[in-house]
């Protein structure tokens, strides 16, 4: 068995106490804050400073904390993420070994939805930033797909693509775009970690669409639900660079399967939901009638109606 010891300010053992809330032991030693068992070890805070993690996750869940390093060295409010609560990543995220996720396609009226984790080890953090893994919004097309083939085989990862036909289905049975997602989101995650086990991250990170509580509100009916250790973060992408390598296969998967949807509307549909949206739109319903739209489109939008109207419908 484990032991990690590291020393803390009390104000750092208070933001530990808020974090570990759910795993609160009801008995504490003698000088003691808290006994906490989030899975994997026990921690043990003391009035002292020390905090002791036991167990085979010690090691993992003290650096989240900053692992072995002397007391005091920095503020605690200085290391706290902005996006606080107990959602917000640890201070040394970027150094651990993380599942990153992230969706593309939701803003698309054409093309499909896909969602991708992927688990980055903190030992590939170099070669990755040495490929030139970032935030995809600053790369085109085809640096992207460039990137993608390099990335595929050093990285475990799990995709999903959920189609517009299928997309439509739920929609229109209740389920809201944010619900999707975050079901998506929670079963990409279960696969990577079904696939890698026994392998675990240190943590999950997930670029987030919605707040926490909404999200598990969202996922609150599934199978497996992921909680142990998931993080949420506005541009993740920037935070880890498993969420930018996952940003970056789930838009190269998505770019691939909008050439494919080009390719079987016998045209060159346009990404967004913009004007040039609304008139391809037109030209399909006109060409094919209007129950075209229910295989290519995310029919909720407001371009379906923008649509209809230029098409004389
Ligand atoms: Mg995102």
């Amino acid at each position: 068995m484990s032991n990690t010891v590291i020393k803390a300010s009390l104000a750092q053992i208070k933001e530990m106490q808020g974090h570990y809330k759910a795993f609160l032991q009801g008995s504490v030693p003698n000088g003691g804050v808290f006994v906490a068992k989030p899975g994997g070890c026990t921690i043990t805070a003391y009035k002292s400073g020390k905090v002791l993690f036991q167990g085979p996750g010690a090691e993992a869940e003290a650096n989240r904390w900053g692992g072995g390093l002397p007391a005091n060295t920095s503020k605690p409010a200085a290391a706290k993420p902005k996006s606080s609560g107990k959602f917000a990543p640890p201070p040394n995220i970027s150094q651990l070994s993380v599942i990153g996720s992230d969706e593309v396609g939701t803003g698309d009226y054409f093309g499909p939805m896909t969602v991708v984790s992927a688990y980055v080890d903190k030992k590939q953090i170099p070669l990755l930033k040495e490929l030139g893994v970032k935030d995809s919004k600053n790369m085109n097309d085809a640096q992207i797909s460039e990137l993608a083939k390099q990335l595929l085989p050093l990285i475990p990862y799990s995709l999903l693509i959920l189609h517009n036909e299928k997309y439509n289905q739920l929609q229109e049975s209740g389920m809201t775009q944010g619900k999707l997602k975050a079901v998506l989101h929670n079963q990409a995650i279960h696969n990577l970690l079904e696939k890698m086990a026994p392998q675990r991250p240190e943590a999950i990170l997930i670029d987030q669409f919605a707040q926490p509580e909404i999200y598990f509100a969202h996922v609150s009916k599934q199978k497996n639900i992921i909680r142990d250790s998931v993080y949420f973060s506005t541009k993740a992408e920037s935070v880890h660079l498993a969420v930018a390598a996952a940003s970056i296969l789930a838009r190269y998967s998505f770019v691939k399967e909008f050439e494919k949807l080009s390719q079987k509307a016998g045209m060159t549909l346009p990404k967004g939901a913009g004007s040039k949206v609304d008139e391809a739109a037109a030209k399909l319903i006109k060409r094919d009638g209007e129950s075209v739209l229910r295989q290519l489109t995310k029919l909720h939008f407001a371009n379906t109606e923008k649509a209809k109207k230029l098409a004389g419908r």
